[in-house]
C-alpha cells in the first residue's frame, strides 16, 4: 500500500517506519524541515531501540520524508499522527488536527477519481474524527464521504519500546462509520501480528483515553498505598507483588514511585477530566489521580531536606532526567518539578541522564549537566535518583565520592544499603 504519515515524531516516525518494514511505500510529512532532513539522512531525531536499524533499511527505498503534503495524491491512506498537546484548560489542543486535515484535504481535492482514507492516529477526544477532522477535509477537499472514509485508530506503543510494541501490540483498534475505509485501514496491519477490534468511531478514541486514564490511576494507586506504606514501615513493592498475583489485577503498572511523566498521561488525564468537566461531571477519581501525581515528586524533596537540612547552597545530584529509561523524551517528566522545587530553595543541581540532557538543557539551562553519574555525585551533599536507567543499578562505589550519602530513590532500581526511597 501506499501511506502518507503526518506528523514524523514519536508514533509517526516509528509507525512509518515499521509500515516501510513491512513492505508498504511510505512518506512521511513534517512541518520541520530539521526533521525531515535527519529522517532522509537515515538519522532518527528521537532515540528508540530498533529505529535506526529500520531507517537504514528502508530510506530511500520505500519511506522517505517531505515538508510536503504532495504524496498523499498517490497514497492509499494518510495518517494524522501530530501531536495534540494540552491547553491552558487541560483541554486538548487540537489546532495541529485542523491544520493537518485542512492540508490533507486541499491536496486531495487536486485528485481525481481515487478513494482515499484518513486515519487519526493522534490521541484525541471522542466525536474529533467525525466532528472536526471529516469536516475540515471534506471543505477544503470540495468532496464528499463516497471520496473519502475517515477513521480512527488510536496508538498504544511505549517510549522506549515503541518499536518493539508497534510490531507486537495487544490489539489494533480500528473505530469507522464505513466497512470500506475499515477494511482500508486493516490492510496497513497485513505485516503485523494482532487482534483487530473494530468498533464505533468515537468508540475507538475512548479506548485510548481510558486505557491511559486506567493505567495513571494504577500508578497513583500504587503512590498512595506506597506513602501509606512508608509511614507504617510496611515494603510496599513487598505488597504490590503479592497483590498483582490476582489474575483480576495483574503486576503491572504497581510500582510505587515519583509518578508518572511523558507525554500522554498527564495530559490524556487532564483531557479526559476537562472533557468530563464540560459535559457537567465532576470526575473526582481521575482529579485525584492527577492530585496524587503533581504531590508525588515533591516528596522526593521533601524527604530529601529532612536528612540534610536546609537545600540553600547545597550540591544536589539529580540522576535521571528521562520520564523514564530508554528514551531522550523529558515531557512532564518527574524530574522536571524536582529541579524545579530544588532551585527555588537555592541548592545547586548537578543532573545526570545518559540520553537526555541535552533536552533539558533547554527547561533548565542554569543546571551543571554532567557526562556521568560520578562527575554529578561529585562532592554532592544529596542525591535524588528520577529515572529508572539500567545503568542506575549498577551504582555503588560512585556514592562514595558524596560529600554525605544521602539518596533518595523515585525509582526503586539501586542495591545498595543506604538508599531510601520515596514510599520504601
Ligand atoms: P510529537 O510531538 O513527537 O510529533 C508530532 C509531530 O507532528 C512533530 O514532528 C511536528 O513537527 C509534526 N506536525 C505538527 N503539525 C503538523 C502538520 N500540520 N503537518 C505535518 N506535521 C506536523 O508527538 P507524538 O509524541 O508522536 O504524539 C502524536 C500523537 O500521538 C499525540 O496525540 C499523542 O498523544 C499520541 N500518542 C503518543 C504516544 C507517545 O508515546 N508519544 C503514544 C501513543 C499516542
Amino acid at each position: 500500500m501506499r501511506i502518507t504519515v503526518v506528523g514524523g515524531g514519536y508514533v509517526g516516525l516509528v509507525s512509518a517506519a515499521c509500515f516501510a518494514d513491512t513492505g508498504h511505500f511510505v512518506t512521511i510529512v513534517d512541518t520541520d524541515p530539521v526533521k525531515v532532513d535527519m529522517i532522509n539522512s537515515k538519522k532518527p531525531p528521537i532515540y528508540e531501540k530498533g529505529l535506526l536499524d529500520i531507517l537504514k533499511r528502508t530510506v530511500g527505498k520505500n519511506l522517505s520524508a517531505s515538508t510536503e503534503y504532495e504524496s498523499v495524491t498517490d497514497s492509499d491512506i494518510s495518517l494524522i499522527c501530530v501531536g495534540t498537546p494540552p491547553g491552558e484548560d487541560g483541554s486538548a489542543n487540537l489546532e495541529y488536527i485542523r491544520a493537518a486535515a485542512s492540508s490533507i484535504g486541499t491536496i486531495i481535492g487536486k485528485t481525481t477519481g481515487r478513494y482515499h482514507v484518513v486515519a487519526v492516529k493522534s490521541t484525541v477526544p471522542p466525536g474529533t474524527t467525525e466532528n472536526i477532522v471529516k469536516p475540515y477535509v471534506l471543505k477544503s477537499s470540495k468532496k464528499t464521504d463516497d471520496d473519502i472514509g475517515f477513521v480512527m485508530n488510536p496508538e498504544f506503543l511505549r517510549e522506549g519500546l515503541a518499536v518493539y510494541d508497534f510490531m507486537n501490540p495487544d490489539r489494533i483498534v480500528i473505530g469507522s462509520k464505513s466497512r470500506k475505509a475499515a477494511d482500508i485501514a486493516e490492510k496497513l496491519y497485513s505485516g503485523i501480528k494482532g487482534e483487530i477490534l473494530h468498533t464505533e468511531t468515537t468508540a475507538a478514541e475512548m479506548i485510548k483515553y481510558t486505557s491511559n486514564a486506567f493505567l495513571a490511576t494504577k500508578i497513583s494507586f500504587s503512590n498512595e498505598i506506597g506513602n501509606i506504606c512508608k509511614i507504617l514501615g510496611i515494603d510496599v513493592y513487598d505488597v504490590m507483588k503479592g497483590v498483582g498475583m490476582d489474575h483480576r489485577i495483574s503486576p503491572f503498572f504497581l510500582n510505587a514511585g515519583a509518578g508518572f511523566g511523558g507525554s500522554c498521561f498527564p495530559k490524556d488525564v487532564s483531557a479526559l477530566v476537562s472533557l468530563a468537566k464540560s459535559k457537567g461531571i465532576n470526575p473526582v477519581l481521575l482529579n485525584s489521580v492527577l492530585d496524587v501525581n503533581e504531590n508525588q515528586p515533591l516528596k522526593m524533596v521533601e524527604i530529601l531536606e529532612k536528612r540534610t537540612g536546609p537545600l540553600k547552597n547545597k550540591k544536589i545530584a539529580v540522576l535521571g532526567l528521562a520520564f523514564k529509561d530508554n528514551t531522550d523524551d523529558i515531557r512532564d517528566s518527574r524530574s522536571i518539578p524536582v529541579i524545579c522545587a530544588l532551585l527555588k530553595k537555592g541548592a545547586q543541581v548537578s543532573a545526570y541522564d545518559p540520553m537526555a540532557t541535552n533536552t533539558m538543557r533547554k527547561v533548565y539551562p542554569d543546571v551543571e549537566y554532567c557526562s556521568s553519574s560520578s562527575d554529578a555525585l561529585c562532592d554532592a551533599d544529596g542525591c535524588l535518583i528520577m529515572t529508572e536507567w539500567p545503568e542506575f543499578s549498577e551504582l555503588n562505589d560512585e556514592f562514595n565520592l558524596m560529600k554525605s550519602k544521602v539518596i533518595i530513590e523515585g525509582r526503586r532500581i539501586l542495591s545498595i544499603n543506604e538508599r531510601e526511597g520515596i514510599c520504601w
